[in-house]
């Protein structure tokens, strides 16, 4: 085999619960990943070398040099096997750079589905789960797809039942946000205003409307302790948000760090109304639809 493309969807949080700063510096996370039909493609090509090129949406602000997540991947599926392998890979974006909607990490997953695969590795699921957990938190979710609960930095992973297909508008915005910083603002808001951090959980009454695919239920109760930082770090999000609930969106959020914005729809005719008028409301650099939840990285 000389070629493998792999498709990979972009992720939103439809819980993100973000708990007390550990002593590592990371934070104990209550994550609720839903993937969405909004995909990247890496398609990986026997090489003698490491490289990689990136097309596509706002290609330019990925690197094209060691660290871009996907070369990363490739090179610790590479170390875990023992041997020196070679690959060359090409990345389509789709998925909104810098977004919070953790497209690095689909590229990542999407990197070593291709290169075990290119490589006749054979390696199962669970050797991949371990070298992605070490890649970033957000990797393992990306490698399952669908719809899971994660927990710790957000790496251990449980699967969910969903009753239905959830449809959503999403609205990028000009730039990207660094999700460090928004950590960090949100850490500074917390002590400003010596807000009580509780321990995060899954919300029951989340889960509750996910199992009956309800998309009024789970709109009412998205949350994501992030957003506050984000619209602070972001000013015009809070302008956002506010014209996605005066279009009849039934939940509104920000997507993980953002400064990407997810609307929940009623349908996918809803979608396609909500996405219209958003556009003509002029609150955001471009409005996409979607839906989820949708399978991980698939070979095409
Ligand atoms: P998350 O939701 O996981 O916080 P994000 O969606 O906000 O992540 P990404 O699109 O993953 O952000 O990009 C974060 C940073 O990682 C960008 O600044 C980008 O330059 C860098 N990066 C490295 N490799 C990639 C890649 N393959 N695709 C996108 N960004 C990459």
């Amino acid at each position: 085999m000389n070629s493998v493309t792999v498709r990979v969807p972009a992720k939103v949080n439809l819980q993100l619960a973000v708990g007390p700063l550990r002593d590592d510096g990371y934070h104990d996370l209550v994550n609720v990943f839903h993937a969405v039909s909004i995909f990247d493609e890496v398609t990986a090509t026997a090489e003698t070398g490491m490289s990689v090129r990136v097309e596509g949406e706002s290609a330019d602000q990925v690197p094209e040099d060691a660290g871009n997540l996907a070369i990363q991947a490739a090179l610790a599926l590479a170390r875990h096997a023992g041997r020196s392998y070679g690959v060359s890979l090409v990345i389509r974006k789709a998925i909104p750079v810098a977004g919070g909607m953790a497209g690095g990490s689909a590229d990542a997953a999407a990197a070593l589905v291709a290169c075990n695969e290119l490589w006749g590795l054979g390696l199962p699921v669970e050797d991949l789960m371990e070298i992605a957990a070490d890649l970033g938190s957000d990797v393992p979710f990306a490698l399952l797809g669908g719809t899971a609960v994660g927990t710790g930095r957000g790496e251990r992973l449980t699967p969910l039942e969903v009753g239905g297909r959830f449809h959503w508008v999403f609205a990028l915005a000009d730039g990207g946000l660094s999700t460090a910083r928004v950590y960090a603002e949100c850490d500074r808001m917390r002590e400003a205003t010596g807000e009580e951090i509780v321990w995060p959980r899954a919300a029951d009454p989340l889960l509750a409307a996910l199992r009956r695919g309800d998309a009024k239920a789970l709109g009412s109760e998205l949350a994501n302790d992030l957003q506050p930082a984000a619209v602070m770090l972001r000013r015009s999000l809070a302008r956002t948000l506010e014209a996605g609930r005066e279009q009849g969106a039934v939940g509104t959020l920000v997507s993980g760090s953002g400064p990407t914005c997810a609307f929940l729809a009623e349908s996918e005719t809803h979608a396609d109304e909500l996405a219209l008028s958003l556009k003509a409301a002029g609150v955001a650099r471009d409005v996409i639809t979607a839906y989820g939840p949708v399978p991980g990285p698939t070979v095409v």
